[in-house]
């Protein structure tokens, strides 16, 4: 089986409402998502995303995305997309880094291989685990009181682990700590996603300040210099999040006793491929795991889905649904959806899904042999 054409379309998927990081010092509004159709030779094609948590979250943007598939897509051409450690080498020699662009292209692969087997992708990931995977709320900074109404809002519609952001001020971190795990409910995970913003002087305070949580804090720092640091200090279970990008970093992390949790986000590693490495070490060193994309429609949600019911359980503590936070929905009723605070994968072979090409309009590309 060959490659035969990459076609690239452009979504904008604006948010329901604002929301804030990092104590309101990162703001969005949209995104900006790129969706990818592979077709081969056998008449079976695949489908990818690739969607950046807006522009100023991580060192990727969609413009970003579309340019990197510019230079990557004539690699494709030819190639077996079944082969997904080939596919994923050739990506790498063609352009070395760049993983958030390389994401959408490997997902469109695995949906190829899975539609060629006849299998959902996560049984040849390995697994279909058998319990659905818990999907974690995504609480924006607020005041202590507004940030618990969230949760509130959330544990209505069935979930049961909560991310609350906090970060950028001592004080009120603390405050709105405290305010939430008092108010935790039994069975539940409530965890304090800093999102990078403290200093290691500010982290260490406020960890310091608030003992006896049940669950983590993520990413508390900037860097993973700045968290080892942290860690020397503080007694909490840390996750990393956004500092962890390749396999190289993975296993500095367990060498160095930095985290006890890791968040692999499929969009910021590289893809499933890569993912499924990153999976295998933190099973093998018994490192627990927070499955999600950076962002984007349901597409996202469903490789999410796949890689994280690949899972036996209590290793992945938890999924995101980004398609809850926007307005479009580019496959209305099909892949992986919110059923009581819990995503299951699809049963049907591939990714499970496809997009309404009326819903994606006119490609912004197209390459073919
Ligand atoms: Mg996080």
């Amino acid at each position: 089986m060959r490659i035969t054409a990459i076609t690239v379309w452009q979504l904008d998927l604006p948010l329901h409402k604002p929301y804030y990081l990092s104590g309101g010092r990162l703001r969005f509004d949209a995104l900006d998502s790129t969706f990818v159709r592979i077709d081969t030779d056998a008449g079976l094609h695949g489908w990818g995303e690739g969607c950046p948590w807006g522009v100023t979250y991580l060192p990727a943007h969609g413009r970003g995305i579309r340019a990197g598939l510019e230079e990557l897509s004539p690699h494709l051409i030819g190639k077996d997309p079944r082969q997904l450690d080939a596919i994923n080498r050739t990506l790498d020699l063609a352009l070395p880094g760049h993983l958030y662009v390389k994401a959408a292209l490997d997902m469109a692969c695995w949906d190829i291989l899975g539609k060629s087997a006849k299998m959902p992708v996560c049984e040849l990931l390995g697994a279909r685990e058998p319990d659905p995977v818990p999907i974690a709320s995504s609480v924006s900074t607020g005041s202590p009181e507004e940030m618990l109404d969230e949760v509130r809002r959330f544990r209505d519609r069935g979930y049961k682990v909560h991310s609350c952001k906090v970060g950028a001020d001592v004080h009120l971190d603390i405050k709105r700590i405290n305010h939430l795990a008092a108010n935790e409910l039994d069975g539940e995970v409530m965890f304090y996603d800093a999102n990078r913003a403290w200093l290691p002087r500010e982290a260490i305070t406020v960890m310091n300040a608030v003992p006896g949580l049940t669950s983590w804090f993520e990413q508390p720092c900037e860097t993973l210099d700045e968290i080892a640091q942290v860690r020397a200090q503080t007694a909490h279970p840390i996750c990393i999040d956004e500092a962890l990008h390749t396999y190289n970093d993975l296993v500095r992390i367990h060498r160095d006793g930095i985290a006890e949790v890791v968040n692999i986000k499929l969009n910021r590693v590289g893809g499933l491929t890569k993912a499924r490495a990153l999976r295998d070490f933190c099973l093998s060193t018994g490192i627990t795991m927070l499955v999600m994309d950076t962002g984007g429609s349901v597409l996202s949600d469903t490789a999410v889905a796949h890689f994280a019911q690949s899972i036996p359980q209590p290793s992945c503590l938890g999924v995101w649904s980004c398609q809850e936070m926007v307005s479009i929905d580019p496959a209305p009723g099909a892949g992986a959806r919110n059923i009581d605070g819990c995503f299951t994968a699809p049963a049907g072979p591939g990714l499970g899904v496809e997009p309404d090409l009326a819903v994606l309009g006119t490609p912004v590309a197209a390459y073919e042999a």
